[in-house]
């Protein structure tokens, strides 16, 4: 049976740590705030968002919440952003995407300060990535890294396949991968015979975003696969891009879908939260 990697217990340790850590500064004056701006009211965006801010309350830091109606211009948004990178008593700037179709995604995270990018998308950020330098590093990335380390799997000199090259989860996954050492490959849609690619696997990272497309034949025996889709299914229950049961006898060590990589990607951006505290 693979060793089940408990993303919930792995993110409530870090959680805890992180109370620890904003209880120290606040008795040293230093207070936290995460501004949170959702634009219209997408149900699943509204979700994302009411996590974020209970665990803001969690771990101790203020949030300050701005829902702005769907047919907001683009430039009162961008406006918002600016006064929010000015103020002071802010540390930490989010907004939830994706935005409405009238507005320019890339603009707006380009706008936010890159000192208080939480979500690590601005290209300075990324391009700290890139270089191995300080900065904020987006969240469901970080939060793989975190779950491997803390669940003991050895990453240097391993072989990681990382399944999607998007910018918040592929890409950045592998910049961090290689920076702890392991010897990556990226593959995406246009990769010629993906499945004996995942196939000589250590370590096999799944962002596709297609349910349960990866089975059996794509993992090699005792491979650790980490599955960072996320769906749901026609009977309402979660799964991921990972067809667990059909992968979980083969692997060494999987992530569930619920319990995996999705509870980690919020205790990562309090991680980012607390990490601009600091700064
Ligand atoms: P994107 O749709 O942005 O990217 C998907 C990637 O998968 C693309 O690079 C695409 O390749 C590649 N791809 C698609 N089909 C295939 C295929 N048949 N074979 C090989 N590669 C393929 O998705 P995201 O990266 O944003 O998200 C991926 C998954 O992770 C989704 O299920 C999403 O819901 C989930 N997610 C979960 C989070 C969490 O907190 N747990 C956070 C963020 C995302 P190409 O570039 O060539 O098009």
């Amino acid at each position: 049976m693979a060793q089940l990697i408990d993303g919930k217990k792995i993110s409530q340790e870090i959680k805890d740590e992180l109370k620890e850590t904003v209880a120290s500064l606040q008795s040293k004056g230093i207070e936290g705030a995460l501004a949170v701006i959702q634009v219209g009211n997408d149900p699943a965006s509204s979700v994302y968002v009411r996590n974020k801010k209970k665990a803001c309350e969690y771990i101790g830091i203020r949030s300050e919440s701005y829902e702005l109606p769907e047919e907001t211009t683009e430039d009162e948004l961008l406006a918002l952003i600016e006064t929010l990178n000015e103020d002071p008593k802010v540390n930490g700037i989010l907004c939830q995407l994706p935005v409405p179709e009238h507005m320019d995604e890339q603009k707006i995270i380009r706008t936010i300060a890159p000192s208080k990018d939480v979500d690590g998308f601005h290209t300075q950020n990324v391009g700290a990535l890139v270089v191995g330098q300080q900065g904020f590093v987006s969240c469901t990335p970080a939060g793989v890294i975190q779950l491997l380390k803390r669940s003991g799997i050895e990453i240097s000199g391993k072989h990681c396949v990382v399944v999607g090259r998007s910018n918040i989860v592929g890409k950045p996954m592998a910049l961090l991968m290689l920076q702890e050492n392991a010897t990556v490959t990226i593959c995406h849609s246009r990769t010629a015979d993906l499945k004996s690619v995942c196939k000589q696997a250590d370590i096999l990272i799944v962002a596709v975003g297609k349910p349960k497309m990866i089975t059996a034949e794509y993992v090699k025996e005792g491979a650790t696969v980490i599955d960072v889709g996320i769906h749901r299914q026609e009977d309402g229950k979660l799964c991921g891009d990972v067809d667990f049961d059909q992968v979980e006898p083969v692997a060494g060590a999987i992530t569930p879908v619920p319990g995996g990589v999705g509870p980690m990607t919020i205790a990562m951006l309090m991680n980012n939260c607390v990490e601009a505290m600091t700064r």
